[in-house]
């Protein structure tokens, strides 16, 4: 169907998956903002207002830095005048029109006895009391949905829709029928009336996941291993005497149910999840022991080549009497280095393998692959896992995850998968405090001076590379601004650059030869550097609290003191609750489910995979009762 005349748009769509008029009315607004007037303002610092009114005064607009301001007057229903900033609209200087009725949507500020912007519409009398805001691409406006919505509605009698669930499903549990639920949804007149219509779409994306997770389950099981070479227990035990330190209860469980998965007919899918530091990686190294005793070939999958390099130490440091051959696949190889790696897991003469994306490659081949784990689980997608099968087909996998959430979501969530969690740390306590601050608060220049004083070393992250439109902090303006600062200490690091000189920059900020790192999310995961005390992220509203709350793991990894600074920018108010969890909590099951709540799983499953049913409309963390009725039903 042809929607559009510009073609950006009509992509856009297509690639959003819309191609009927059926489409456009199955995605649903992602919420809706409340336009009715409001009737007192209580000018207390933050009340959200409604204004009705006119643009009294011309706009004039002012810079700072990177920020712009706008100002004017706005005369409103309630006969009284506000006066009025916009941050960050440099447009509405032009844009403005006097003697036009709007509809102002503010955040009341009683510091300056003023209101803040947060949406300005123009009032023509048929904006609804309740205005949908769809989940839309960068290059589709609102408006021209709306319209899109607008004509589909007018069809909605001659349309048809396909229904997932099956019909007795939908009158055991008070469900609406679709024809009526579609108007309230786009075109809803109370909030209540939305929260019945939406149950429909909620148990049909529960639906469609489940089926989906429950077809892959039944493919794994029925991959069976030809042979079982059974593991000796007393081997690993012995194995697991000599490790350096004692493994917690925690591990020694999930490493139990590791070996008993792989001594199992059925090919192993087992999750490990495990807060950032909760010792994953040893879990993996015996893994890889366990199936090394069975004589089969082990990889190690990492996101990055910085970790595959480090986890390759680790395999070396823990596994050094053991007599295993263990190489390193990466992108940043030699050609030669490289054809030598494949022709030795080819060969069967390498026993493990630590590596990234480079070991996908099609003309890589294992002798005897038996077992796969992939470390950050979520980086990967099921294409590449479905990659790594092909390359072993009666291979156990072994995923790893770094987000670990409650159990009985766990179970649903990854419903086609074991589960084994480790809740224990190794060392008693971590000891990381975290706060939320301002740009220009003095405590992140005390805190990396007291850190320089005690020989530590520092990160300081930045959103983004490079200047952009987006006006986020960037890598190239913090290390301007640091340099002066602490001339000849800081060094900078980001995605764009080579592995090498990444590695190469990460060894001179281990060694203290750059104590403050100046980076991207790059760092995110599994990085160890002992020393690092402090962690400060600039503009830390622009990141979900699992990765906030991953990067902070970084950092006191001796057990010794940290410090966390959450830096916001002097205007963006809006963030600071949802900040406040992780200053109020290092429990990384709970910031998982605050981040279920508001953000979705997208951080756990990793971005959308082609093929799996997304889910927006059922809120995990919310609807727990609903998820758990659809599981139960296709259980059943
Ligand atoms: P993560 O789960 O985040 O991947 P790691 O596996 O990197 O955590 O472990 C964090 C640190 O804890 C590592 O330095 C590791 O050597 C150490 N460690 C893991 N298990 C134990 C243990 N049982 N006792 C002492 N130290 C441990
Ligand atoms: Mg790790």
């Amino acid at each position: 169907m042809k929607f559009s005349n510009s073609a950006r748009i009509q992509t856009a769509l297509e690639s959003m998956g819309i191609h009927t008029y059926e489409d456009i009315l199955f995605h649903i607004p992602r919420t809706y903002e409340d336009l009715s007037l409001t009737q007192s303002v209580l000018k207390v610092d933050r009340q959200r207002i409604v204004l009705q009114g006119k643009v009294a005064t011309q706009p004039k607009m002012f810079r700072h830095g990177r920020f712009t301001s706008t100002t004017f007057k706005f005369l409103a229903h309630d006969h009284q005048l506000y006066s009025v900033i916009a941050f960050n609209r440099p447009f509405f200087a032009k844009s403005i029109q006097l003697n036009t009725m709007y509809r102002l949507v503010a955040n009341y500020d009683s510091n300056r006895s003023s209101v803040n912007v947060l949406n300005l519409y123009k009032d023509d009398g048929s904006l609804p009391v309740l205005k949908p805001v769809y989940r839309l691409p960068e290059e589709i406006p609102q408006y021209v949905f709306i319209r899109l919505v607008k004509k589909a509605m007018s069809l909605l009698p001659t349309l048809s829709f396909q229904r997932s669930l099956p019909e007795s499903f939908y009158a055991t549990h008070h469900v609406m029928p679709i024809e009526e639920a579609l108007p309230i949804l786009h075109y809803p007149s109370s909030l209540e009336d939305v929260e019945k219509a939406s149950r429909l779409f909620k148990f049909e994306e529960a639906y469609a996941y489940f089926s989906y997770m429950k077809q892959r389950k039944l493919s794994q099981q029925a991959l069976r291993k030809q042979t079982i070479d059974t593991i000796s227990y007393g081997k690993v035990v012995e194995k697991i005497e000599r490790l350096p330190y004692r493994l917690t209860t925690d591990q020694l469980q999930a490493l139990d149910d590791i070996v008993n998965d792989m001594n199992d007919e059925h090919v192993m899918h087992r999750l490990l999840q495990g807060d950032v530091g909760s010792g994953k990686t040893v879990v993996a190294v015996m893994a890889l022991y366990a199936n090394s005793l069975r004589g089969q070939q082990g990889v190690l999958m990492a996101p990055t080549d910085t970790l595959a390099k480090q986890h390759l130490q680790t395999l070396q440091q823990l596994l050094k009497d053991d007599g295993l051959r263990i190489g390193l696949l990466v992108g940043s190889l030699s050609a030669s280095e490289r054809r030598f790696i494949k022709s030795q897991l080819e060969e069967g003469t390498l026993d493990l393998c630590v590596g990234t994306h480079a070991v996908f490659s099609e003309d890589v081949t294992f002798f005897d692959l038996g077992l796969v784990v992939i470390d950050e689980q979520h980086r990967f997608g099921i294409a590449q896992r479905e990659k790594l099968r092909l390359k072993g087909p009666h291979a156990d996998f072994l995923m790893m995850s770094a987000t670990p959430i409650p159990r009985s979501l766990a179970m649903s969530i990854y419903a086609n998968m074991d589960l084994s969690t480790l809740t224990q740390f190794p060392f008693e306590q971590r000891n990381v405090q975290t706060y939320v601050v301002q740009e220009d608060n003095a405590l992140i220049d005390y805190t990396i001076q007291l850190a320089l004083e005690q020989q530590k070393r520092i990160y300081i992250l930045a959103p983004a590379i490079e200047q952009s439109t987006t006006g986020k902090q960037t890598v190239e303006e913090l290390m301007d601004r640091y340099t002066k600062k602490y001339p000849h200490l800081v060094a900078s690091l980001h995605g764009k650059l080579k592995a090498e000189d990444m590695s190469h920059i990460l060894q001179q900020f281990a060694s203290g030869q750059f104590p403050i790192l100046i980076s991207t999310t790059v760092i995110e995961v599994g990085i160890d550097v002992k020393e690092a005390s402090v962690m400060i992220i600039h503009d830390a509203n622009t990141f979900g609290l699992a990765t906030l709350h991953q990067l902070r793991g970084r950092i006191g990894r001796d057990g010794s003191e940290a410090t966390c600074l959450l830096v916001t920018q002097t205007v963006a108010l809006l963030d600071n609750e949802r900040l406040d969890v992780l200053v109020k909590t290092n429990d990384g099951f709970v910031i998982a489910e605050h981040d279920l709540e508001i953000r979705g799983p997208g951080e756990l499953l990793g971005e959308k995979q082609a093929g799996v049913p997304s889910f927006n409309v059922l809120n995990l963390v919310k609807d727990r009762l609903i998820l758990e009725s659809v599981r139960r039903f296709i259980d059943s």
